[in-house]
């Protein structure tokens, strides 16, 4: 059974540790610094065999120099090279240290944690952007977040849309790893988006305690997505009417919706 641990970095980023049946080879993925993860490794004697990387903005590559310098056996698999699109876009020394280029449709495999992930591609955040898939559980970077979705910086809102019924497609149970800890504040949009969702209101009551209590909201499940997540719900009479409210006209395909949903939260909650 594989073991998913969040290490906090920066300032609301998990890097998450994947471990196996409490075996010391551990595979780290998206590691946008050293540090958390160095000490983490040490205090709990682990060996870290892979890092898997989503995309190429810096909070989630930062640390993969630093680490190879103190672990140099390990693989490291990401997608290929973005181009320098925005200002998160980290320089070229990274893709230099990409030990296997994968994209759509690749496999995986980790020997040492006997296990293995599809590769499937989710553009919109950026255009690079990867999520890791078994079985059981996707680790889905900033694509897509408790309650929400990332921003599109490099990608479209039709590629995101996309992307987002991609994910949505997946087992129901399969628990979801985004990179960053945004569940409550989205659930706040949600709320905007459609205040007589009960599974909203009672989402947020549970997160809410969660963190109270210093705990991560993450994973989170396709099944709690597709019950309070704006940006998978596109087609849901609410959301959309909301959706139209925003952009003041009737709104035909599901990624105007997307489009009009993301331009609302950036413009007048973010
Ligand atoms: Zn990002």
């Amino acid at each position: 059974m594989l073991t998913i641990t969040p290490v906090n970095a920066l300032s609301d980023n998990y890097i998450w540790i994947i471990q196996k049946n409490k075996q010391p080879d551990v595979v780290i993925v998206d590691p946008g610094q050293a540090e958390p993860v160095i000490k983490y490794l040490t205090e709990n004697k682990l060996q870290p065999v892979a890092i898997l990387i989503t995309h190429q903005h810096y909070d989630h590559t930062g640390g993969v120099a630093d680490l190879l310098d103190l672990f140099p056996a390990m693989s490291v698999t990401g997608p290929y090279k973005a181009p320098s699109e925005n200002k998160l876009s980290i320089d070229l020394s990274i893709p230099d240290l990409i030990t296997y280029t994968v994209g759509e449709g690749d496999t995986v495999f980790l020997p040492e944690l006997e296990t293995k992930f599809e590769v499937i591609s989710i553009p919109g955040h950026t255009l690079d952007h990867l999520a890791y898939v078994n079985e059981e559980l996707v680790f889905c970077g900033d694509a897509m977040f408790g309650a929400g979705c990332g921003r599109i910086f490099s990608g479209t809102a039709q590629m995101f849309a996309d992307s987002m019924a991609k994910l949505a497609a997946l087992a129901e149970n399969t628990r979801m790893y985004p990179a960053h800890e945004y569940t409550v504040d989205n659930l706040g949009f949600a709320k905007w988006v459609e205040p007589d969702n009960k599974d909203i209101i009672e989402r947020d009551i549970m997160e809410m305690e969660k963190q109270e209590q210093g705990l991560p909201t993450l994973p989170s499940s396709v099944k709690l997505e597709l019950a309070t997540n704006p940006f998978m719900r596109l087609q849901q009479p609410q959301v959309k009417q909301a959706a139209e409210k925003f952009a003041g006209r009737e709104l035909h395909e599901d990624w105007e919706v997307f489009a009009a949903l993301r331009e609302w939260k950036d413009s007048e909650y973010d």
